[in-house]
């Protein structure tokens, strides 16, 4: 370890060193031209490459940086070492103007963050009255005796900003040279996240010039092929500003449209663009902010409408995929779970579906009845017929399709079948058949 030699006597830096969360508006000039563009964050710890701890600080903060307008590059692991620290940081100011380091600025001899800065910058470790006078305040506050050790906490790299923690003992500080700027905060999340917010937000506004807002809007989509859904927004897909992404899971689509810009107003503008284009090109496929089983559970309370389910299998998908959202069984009467007990083709599936969905709901006396029967063997594809059923007092409406049961996920496809045969029916839309 290297510590600087200066006195424990020296003046204390002054006070325009000192980064005090909280401040509010502060007499910092401006430095639009020193706007940030591309950060990268380092999450220090032996502990997170041992599985022990899970990363949360960088979810936490490429977030936050997200929603900043701050480019996020990369974001890297390291342990506790000094030279990995030391080069991790200098390979990420070769590519990025903010790096954001958290953990390893503990008392202990193997909190080595801060030597690691000063190795990186080619700086000494210096020692700051006024930072030691905070951590002794700390722990008599604290009621607590304070350890030799905790001196440690006094030393940040020479010229290095120093960040108060009124959270813990361990300032937070920040180090620039040409390359860019490195902000140290504390691994504990909580200190953390209280330090980004009221210090080092503020810092890229006022300091740095950071005013873009990054908006972000999640819309749902349901029942075509994850091809196909790229191919109908592939434009969109490929532009910068907004970008849409996809997510797909069991014939549910998540569609991400995330814009930049300085104001949020104007960014509302372009997801809202985005959002129109989407919804002309996947129409009824599109269950918008809702997921499939929030509008269904939505559609069900509206039209005061109750539910029953035959669920020809014990796995049960039309329960599990109601159940995905805590309103989805309000309105649901009675579930008959009836697995199959004997050889059952296609065409006999499917009248055990249509029969079954009779039967749940005059059991239960309810509205509707909702039903799946599959095949009991695969063809030679390994794909099984699965039918799904819908009755309602003035007719019926029935899907079949083939999924391969043989992996689990399969059985959530025909949840999402069945629930967008209720759906669309609950909209009034009786084009939908088999
Ligand atoms: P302090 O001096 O306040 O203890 P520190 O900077 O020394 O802070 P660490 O010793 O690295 O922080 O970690 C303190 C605690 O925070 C540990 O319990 C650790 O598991 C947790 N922690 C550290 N880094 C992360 C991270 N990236 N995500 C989630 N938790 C973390
Ligand atoms: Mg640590």
């Amino acid at each position: 370890m290297r510590l600087s030699t200066h006195d424990a006597s020296a003046q204390p830096r002054p006070n325009s060193t000192m980064l005090r969360p909280n401040l509010g508006p502060t007499s910092a000039r401006p430095r639009p031209n020193n706007k940030l563009m591309d950060a990268e964050i380092i999450a220090i710890g032996s502990e997170l490459l041992l599985g022990a701890t899970i990363d949360t600080n960088s979810a936490y903060l490429a977030r936050h940086l997200a929603a900043a307008g701050v480019n996020l590059f990369r974001t890297s692991v390291v342990g506790d070492n000094v030279g990995r620290i030391a080069a991790t940081i200098g390979e990420a100011l070769g590519r990025a103007d903010l790096v954001i380091c958290t953990g390893g600025l503990g008392p202990t001899l193997d909190d080595v963050t801060r030597d690691a800065v000063a190795l990186a910058f080619g700086r000494e470790l210096e020692f700051r009255q006024d930072l030691l006078d905070q951590v002794v305040a700390r722990f008599a506050a604290m009621g607590r005796p304070m350890s030799a050790s905790n001196r440690r906490q006094a030393y940040v790299p020479a010229g290095a900003r120093a960040i108060e923690n009124p959270r813990g003992t361990a300032p937070a500080f920040i180090a620039e040279d040409a390359r860019g700027t490195v902000i140290v905060l504390p691994g504990v999340p909580y200190e953390m996240r209280y330090l980004f917010e009221s210090a080092v937000l503020p810092y890229l506004r006022d300091e740095r010039g950071v005013t873009d807002v990054i908006l972000v809007k999640t819309l749902h989509a349901v029942g075509l092929g994850e091809s196909v859904i790229g191919e109908l927004i592939a434009d969109l897909m490929l532009a910068d500003n907004p970008t849409v992404g996809i997510s797909a899971k069991q014939a549910r689509y998540e569609l991400r449209i995330g814009a930049k810009a300085s104001t949020s107003a104007e960014a509302e503008v372009l997801v809202a663009a985005a959002e129109a284009s989407i919804r002309a090109r996947l129409g009824d496929h599109l269950t918008g902010e809702e997921t499939l089983a929030e509008a269904v559970a939505r559609l069900l309370a509206e039209g005061q409408q109750t539910l029953s389910l035959y669920e020809g299998t014990s796995v049960a998908p039309i329960y599990a995929a109601l159940s995905r959202t805590p309103a989805g069984l309000d309105h649901v009467r009675g579930v008959l779970i009836h697995p199959l007990d004997r050889p059952t083709d296609e065409l006999a599936a499917t009248s055990l579906a249509h029969a079954g969905a009779i039967s749940a709901a005059d059991r239960w006396r309810s509205d509707l009845g909702l039903a799946v029967q599959a095949a009991s063997t695969p063809d030679a594809r390994g794909f099984t017929a699965v039918s799904v059923a819908l009755c309602f007092p003035d007719g019926s409406r029935q899907a079949t399709r083939h999924y391969d049961l043989r992996q689990p996920e399969g059985w959530d496809f025909v949840g999402t079948l069945a629930l967008d045969l209720l759906r669309r029916h609950l909209m009034g839309d009786d084009q939908m058949t088999g």
